[in-house]
């Protein structure tokens, strides 16, 4: 049995039906095609300061990784604002978390990587990660918040500082040169985080500056950069993401999931769920998650909720019993959709061979 996660990859929706129809097979069934509104992008301008930026984590952004929080904009208390007058940030946070998917990946081990050119500064590896579910801010001092991490200090008074670092990666000591690129150690989940990421803060002279738009002020429009042109496309502004998605057995829970690997059901299994785990929703987007038998006909459909209030995280699932004691053989596909308003604003498909 074989369980394909997605054939539409996650970064690739928002280029649309279009690409939706080059991507997918003629099929017979009745999945619908879907119509995606891309996210807003504005145009970006290469900053002229006199210094830029490569990834810093070794994973293709909306497929292997993405970005869970970009840094504030709104200087007020309270409100926060990403980089383009998005909800994908949090009141005062002064960087970039750059997300993996589960527990999985991150023992397996996804490199951090060196900005830019610098010399290492200011070396610490000795926080332990988080288990999942036992998350505990404040067991943690705010001057450990960024758990085992690096600064590289690249000249002119700009400095990088990647948090929360898995325990015993770190693969740099002070004093040592690096180049842009280097691997400085492995992306965990030590200090003040809550999932296994990489926080980035970018840094001129002691003041943060947002790598993705250098004036304090966000914008839907147009924004400044310091990213290279050829890390442009992967950073890319993304809001809603699916991050997870699968099918089980049973009922799946949020700590299932971000440990990874929930094993998939056979013919033989009690139920067949279809399971998504979203990012940065918004308050009134809608979702359905919809379970397609092999013979094209829907065998369960979430009923469309409303959120409530934006939400960083949200997991959702849906499932059926056998109407006989096994399930039948063959392909079982499922399809996640948000819509806001009369769009769709994101939309994944996965599927599932009993053979
Ligand atoms: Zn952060």
């Amino acid at each position: 049995m074989t369980l394909r996660t997605t054939s539409l990859p996650s970064g690739l929706i928002a280029a649309g039906l279009a690409l939706l129809a080059a991507c997918s097979p003629p099929r017979a069934d009745t999945a619908p095609a879907v119509l995606v509104e891309p996210a807003a992008q504005p145009a970006v301008t290469a900053s002229d300061v006199g210094f830029s930026i490569a990834s810093p984590i070794a994973c293709e952004l909306g497929k292997d990784c993405l970005i869970q929080q970009y840094a504030d904009h709104d200087p007020a208390k309270g409100p926060a604002s990403d980089y383009t007058c998005g909800i994908a940030t949090y009141d005062g946070h002064d960087g970039t978390d750059f997300r993996i998917p589960d527990k999985i990946a991150q023992a397996r081990g996804v490199a951090v990587l060196a900005v830019a050119d610098g010399v290492i500064a200011g070396v610490r590896d000795s926080e332990a990660d988080w288990e999942v579910g036992a998350y505990n801010q404040s067991a943690i001092p705010s001057n450990m918040a960024c758990g085992n991490r690096v600064f590289v200090l690249h000249g002119n008074g700009w400095e990088s500082q990647y948090c929360h670092m898995r325990r015993g990666s770190l693969a740099v000591k002070d004093g040592q040169k690096v180049k842009a690129g280097d691997v400085l150690g492995m992306v965990g989940q030590s200090g003040w985080a809550a999932f296994p990421h990489v926080h980035l803060t970018v840094r001129k002279n002691k003041v943060p500056v947002d790598p993705f738009n250098t004036s304090s002020a966000c914008s839907p429009t147009a924004v400044t950069s310091l990213w290279q042109a050829s890390a442009r496309q992967q950073m890319a502004y993304r809001g809603r993401q699916v991050l997870n998605a699968g099918f089980a057995s049973g009922p799946v829970t949020m700590d299932a999931i971000e440990r990874g690997g929930i094993p998939a059901p056979t013919a033989a299994s009690p139920a067949l769920v279809a399971w998504v785990r979203a990012i940065n929703l918004k308050a009134g987007d809608i979702q359905t998650l919809t379970i397609y038998r092999p013979d094209g006909k829907v065998l369960k459909a979430s009923p469309p909720t409303p959120l409530d209030r934006n939400k960083a995280q949200y997991m959702l699932f849906t499932g059926e019993r056998p109407a006989s004691g096994t399930w039948r053989k063959g392909t079982y596909r499922a399809t996640y959709a948000v819509t806001a308003g009369t769009k769709t604003v994101l939309y994944h498909e996965f599927a599932l061979n009993l053979p």
